[in-house]
């Protein structure tokens, strides 16, 4: 059944698209039990299997085309096999992939300023994974505690949000307050303190003098796309500059054009001292990751005390230079603010046809599924169905985040694809 609001069933490229996997007796089935065998089973992947991929769309082993609606937790924001991105990375294979920072190499410094420059901000710590940028503003914070603030020897804490998701180290883990990311890997590393997402005045009520940092994601992706009240945000950096904290922002997933801005931040004008910035950085190509802030805050890091053997190499630089100078165009951000209001627009209008609550910004949706049509999971089963990909998360809700080359009309299909998905099958 059609819902209001949604057009009929006329996908583009509806000839060429998926439909049911059969995976059994395909070479997809092989390449499943040997992943069965073999593979540690810290996921639990939709049955399909990706070989190629171009745009908004990959295709599986068996030659079936889907739409790609998770791009990769937003590191593919600029779309698989993206021509300018795909150039810079075979330019530079040609020429030298690695040095170690124990050299200089001449692509760090273009990198570093670049990426400077678009953030507004003076200096950058490159580092490779989300996490390891986690990680790099944890200890940029606590030095910057003991060194400039002038917190007690090892007193300083962290205040984090309750939901959050940093990554998955064990210091990482240890502030998550999900049972599956966090039970079972103790014991934690002390100095964090977690309150409610979204209240900042409990955070203020949170901060003493041993605070060195208040980190958040200005919208909390692994949790289900949460936006927050229109004055958290401002309200925290209010906060944090009265109380002399730095404010840490986790831009890993919704920084670098997925909001419809450069950072997520910016849609509600504020700054932050700190970002940390990954995903998208590497252009979907390979781990790029960065601490961003001015020289008074990471400044404070001296040589030997905090590196890495892959960070800032020059793979990463040539890609990266070559992302954020697609980012300075705008184009993708501007994209991100029109696709996002058209999804947007669309998915609210099945709120009350198998959706309970519709949240997002720029082209980054959580949907909450009506327990009465199915689970999340169940639904992304049936969207890999129907050609699209799209991942659920704590049970009800399914993200979608399509990459930001996506076509109009394939999001339109993909709304009335989820619309028809939502009716439960028969019988
Ligand atoms: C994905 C993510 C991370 C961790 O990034 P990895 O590259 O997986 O280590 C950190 N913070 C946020 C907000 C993320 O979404």
């Amino acid at each position: 059944m059609l819902h209001p609001g949604t057009a009929p069933l006329t996908g583009p490229r509806r000839s060429l698209r998926g439909g049911a996997p059969t995976v059994a007796g395909s070479s997809a089935a092989r390449l499943l039990r040997l992943e069965e065998e073999h593979a540690a089973r810290n996921y639990a992947p939709l049955p399909v299997v990706i070989a190629t991929g171009e745009g908004a769309w990959v295709t599986d082993v068996d030659g079936r085309r889907y739409l790609d609606c998770l791009a990769a937790y937003s590191a593919v924001n600029f779309g698989h096999s993206n021509p300018r991105l795909v150039a810079a990375a075979k330019a530079q294979l040609d020429r030298i992939t690695l040095t170690s920072r124990a050299f200089h190499h001449d692509l760090l410094g273009p990198f570093v300023t670049e990426l400077a420059d678009l953030a507004g901000k003076d200096m950058v710590l490159p580092m490779n994974t989300g996490a390891e940028a986690v990680e790099t503003g944890i200890k940029v914070a606590r030095a910057w505690g003991y060194r400039v603030k002038g917190v007690r020897p090892d007193a300083a804490n962290i205040v984090v949000f309750g939901g959050n998701f940093h990554g998955r180290t064990t210091t990482i883990v240890g502030f998550s307050d999900d049972p599956d990311a966090r039970d079972g890997f103790g014991p934690f590393a002390p100095g964090f303190r977690t309150v409610p997402f979204g209240d900042a005045v409990a955070a203020a009520a949170a901060i003493d003098e041993d605070t060195v940092a208040v980190l958040v994601e200005p919208i909390q992706g692994e949790a289900g796309v949460i936006v927050p009240p229109e004055d958290f945000l401002p309200e925290l950096r209010r906060i944090c500059t009265d109380r002399h904290v730095l404010l840490i922002a986790d831009e890993v997933q919704s920084g670098l054009g997925r909001v419809g801005e450069t950072f997520a931040c910016s849609s509600w004008g504020v700054v932050p001292d700190v970002y940390l910035l990954g995903k998208a950085l590497g252009g979907g190509i390979l781990p790029v990751s960065a601490v961003v802030a001015n020289r008074d805050v990471l400044g404070v890091i001296r040589p030997g005390e905090h590196g890495s053997t892959f960070g800032g190499n020059p793979l990463a630089c040539a890609v990266g230079l070559e992302v954020i100078r697609m980012l300075a165009t705008g184009e993708p951000q501007r994209r991100a603010r029109e696709l996002g209001e058209r999804l947007l627009g669309r998915l609210s209008g099945l709120v009350g046809h198998g959706v309970t609550a519709v949240r997002g910004r720029g082209l980054w949706a959580g949907v909450d599924i009506d327990p009465e049509v199915g689970t999340g999971r169940e639904l992304a089963e049936r969207m890999l169905r129907r050609g699209i990909l799209v991942k659920d998360t704590h049970g009800a809700t399914i993200r979608l985040a399509p990459p930001l080359v996506v076509e109009a009309a394939d999001l339109d299909w993909a709304v009335d694809e989820l619309a028809a998905a939502l009716v439960p099958p028969a019988g």
